[in-house]
């Protein structure tokens, strides 16, 4: 971004009030800012009393050698203890963990009870593979109990876990093994996607080629489908199966490295963030029980993000058990074998909180509402969003299509690196915009800054940044602390630089406004991406649409738009006519400024494996250059489609 903050231009009137009950009942009240407000670590020490410490910690926060920061000095703490044995203790062994939901439609259910049983198997198998304390273990798994279970369990021996997703190549998967020097890699046969065994032990088998560092693969029989096998493969069922129920889990210390997760990549080389246990562990458990108001004994949560995101490792794994949530958890596709399988698990276990991706959001737009429509939803409570910024037509379709107009809608921000939600609503307390992420939640202290680190007023946009530490806050860049300093505490002495933009609007409430990178440059305004991708979404023939700022000769840059139409506007969609009338609706609504140069009607959009338009892309395309990184993509084929559509331009490779 230049000078110039960061334009604000989308004006918003819609207001969404707390429902009574909720509010009288909510678990966090508005009271809560001011006491975190007046003395912050005394707030974040109270949290970690939520979990239970082996050793009590001698100092809340050490900051003495910025950005390195050390939470809850000398307590110690098992990660595994705290998310499993300590509910079995106090009774609630019976109370289900999860209740898992294969794609083919088998089922299984983990109290708490169980998923003791199956942790300390699985530990004293590590174990016995020469897992010890500090170790590595890289998990390659599809969304399977056993996914949870070997997190727990090296957490449990104090080994670091690194779990990958399981949508990524065999090159990718290698390069994350060989930059945290795994000395176990875990897996599946396969796993179940869109209706078909989809192989996992085959990536796994070329990745390990070329990776010195792994002595065993231990392989969960999933689909049953034939695998290559080698000296150093072990099956689950004969490795772990047969190893004692009971294993005595020791306390680490709190800094003690929990996981490596490297970052979804959409801006370029993946980094191993590292989290450690104490903070991470408090802050989550806390987030999750203040943000979507769990009440453990009664409400039942499905996430539907995969575990090897970091929304999966935060909040299908450690928030949840740490409370002793109930959970869903789900393997598949959401149109496997039709388009209502969300909706038909929602009524299935009866779900009253359910947090979900805008890209999904607007994938059911496009769908159609008749689709939910044929369910029983209500079961639901709150609703919450993640990993995107929610455009307001999105947010508005779900909370009536979703939330039937009951339930609020939490607009969680956070990334990989701060480990928990950051900036959200409180569903008991917050008054929701559509599209906002509201306020820091109580003991954080975010801001949005100008080029030169100064709070912007009311009304202007800008830089998102965090002013103090938090107990989630990412440690380091694993193995490269110079890199940790750069990228995220370089950019303005003494804060956290997000890398996002961002706007405080009139009541000085946040608004996300995308990737700083994706901001363009339009005759010497900035201007965010979200705002004219929002705008465009609100035309009611739109579904879903992405912006991005190719060089122009007289504006600097312009905006060039991909949109996809909404199912009944697809055929009027290829006129001049519909172009026409979107650029119009764009300059009616955010201004002149925003009009778009150019609309190119396109059937998808470039997408991450965790579902983000990748906008980088589509300016390489807008700008007739070869694409750059495409690794992270989840189907390069999408830029063929993208670049026929535009008038002399075709990716060179
Ligand atoms: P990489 O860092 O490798 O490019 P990534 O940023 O997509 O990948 P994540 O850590 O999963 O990886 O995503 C965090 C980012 O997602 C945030 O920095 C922000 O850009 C976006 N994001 C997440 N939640 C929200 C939200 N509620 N509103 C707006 N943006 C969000
Ligand atoms: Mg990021």
């Amino acid at each position: 971004m230049s000078q110039e903050t960061l334009s604000n231009l989308l004006k918003e009137n819609r207001r969404f009030a707390p429902p009574q009950e909720l509010a009288a009942a909510a678990n966090v009240k508005a009271d809560a800012y001011d006491e975190a407000a007046a003395d912050r670590l005394g707030f974040w020490a109270r949290q970690a009393e939520r979990l239970s410490w082996a050793k009590p910690w001698e100092q809340v926060l050490d900051w003495s050698n910025p950005p390195f920061a050390k939470w809850f000095v000398g307590g110690e703490l098992n990660a595994a203890y705290n998310c499993v044995d300590r509910h079995v203790e106090a009774g609630l062994g019976d109370r289900v963990a999860y209740h898992w939901e294969g794609e083919p439609g088998d089922t299984r259910t983990l109290t708490y009870a169980d998923l003791q049983r199956e942790v300390n198997k699985a530990a004293n198998a590590l174990l016995e593979l020469g897992v010890r304390k500090g170790d590595r273990v890289a998990i390659y798994l599809p969304m399977i109990p056993e996914l949870p279970i070997s997190m727990l369990a090296c957490a449990r021996i104090g080994a670091t876990h690194s779990v990958v997703f399981g949508g990524f190549s065999a090159d990718a998967l290698r390069t994350r093994i060989d930059d945290a020097q795994a000395k176990v890699v875990i897996t599946a046969d396969g796993g179940y996607r869109r209706g078909k065994p989809s192989a996992l032990k085959a990536t796994v088998d070329e990745a390990v080629k070329d990776t010195p560092s792994v002595e065993k693969v231990l392989v969960v029989r999933r689909t049953g489908e034939e695998v290559a096998w080698h000296e150093r493969d072990l099956w689950w069922h004969e490795a772990v199966d047969r190893q004692s129920d009971r294993h005595e889990a020791r306390p680490h210390d709190a800094e003690h490295p929990l996981f490596i997760l490297y970052t979804s990549g959409t801006t370029g080389k993946p980094k191993g963030i590292l989290h450690t246990t104490g903070g991470y562990l408090t802050q989550v458990a806390y987030t999750h029980w203040a943000v979507f108001d769990l009440k453990p004994e009664s409400d039942v949560y499905w996430c539907s993000a995969d575990i090897g995101w970091v929304t999966g490792h935060s909040y299908i794994v450690y928030g949840p058990l740490a409370n002793a949530a109930t959970s869903v958890l789900y393997e598949g596709t959401p149109d496997t074998p039709h388009r209502g399988r969300w909706w038909e698990i929602i009524a299935k276990y009866k779900v009253t909180i359910f947090y979900t991706a805008p890209t999904a959001i607007r994938t059911f737009m496009k769908w159609g509402e008749d689709i939910p429509a044929k369910y029983d939803l209500s079961s639901l409570r709150i609703i919450g969003s993640v990993g995107e910024p929610i455009n307001p037509e999105a947010y508005v379709w779900y909370r009536h299509h979703i939330g039937a107009d009951r339930c609020p809608v939490v607009d969680t921000w956070w990334q990989t690196e701060t480990g928990a939600i950051m900036i959200s609503p409180l569903p008991g307390v917050t008054e929701g915009k559509p599209g906002a992420a509201m306020h820091p939640l109580p003991g954080v202290v975010a801001d949005v800054v100008d080029d030169t680190g100064t709070p912007v007023p009311n009304g202007g946009g800008g830089f998102l940044v965090l002013k103090e530490p938090w107990p989630a806050m990412l440690r380091t860049i694993w193995g490269d602390d110079e890199r940790y300093v750069k990228t995220y505490w370089s950019r303005f002495e003494g804060m956290y630089f997000a890398g996002d933009g961002a706007k405080r609007d009139e009541d000085g409430d946040i608004w996300l406004l995308g990737r700083v990178d994706d901001v363009m440059l339009v005759s010497g305004h900035n201007i965010s991406t979200t705002e004219v991708e929002s705008a465009l979404v609100s035309h009611p023939k739109v579904a879903e649409a992405a912006v991005t700022g190719a060089t122009d000769p007289v504006t600097g840059q312009a905006i060039v738009a991909f949109v996809i139409p909404r199912g009944a506007a697809e055929t009027e969609a290829e006129g001049e006519e519909f172009v026409k009338e979107l650029r119009d609706h764009v300059a009616k609504t955010l201004g002149p400024i925003a009009k778009p140069r150019q609309i190119l009607v396109v059937p998808e959009l470039p997408k991450t494996r965790s579902g983000k338009i990748m906008r980088r892309l589509l300016r390489d395309v807008a700008e007739h250059r070869s694409l750059g990184d495409v690794t992270t993509l989840t189907d390069s084929s999408v830029m063929d489609l993208i670049a026929a559509k535009l008038p002399s331009a075709k990716p060179e490779d």
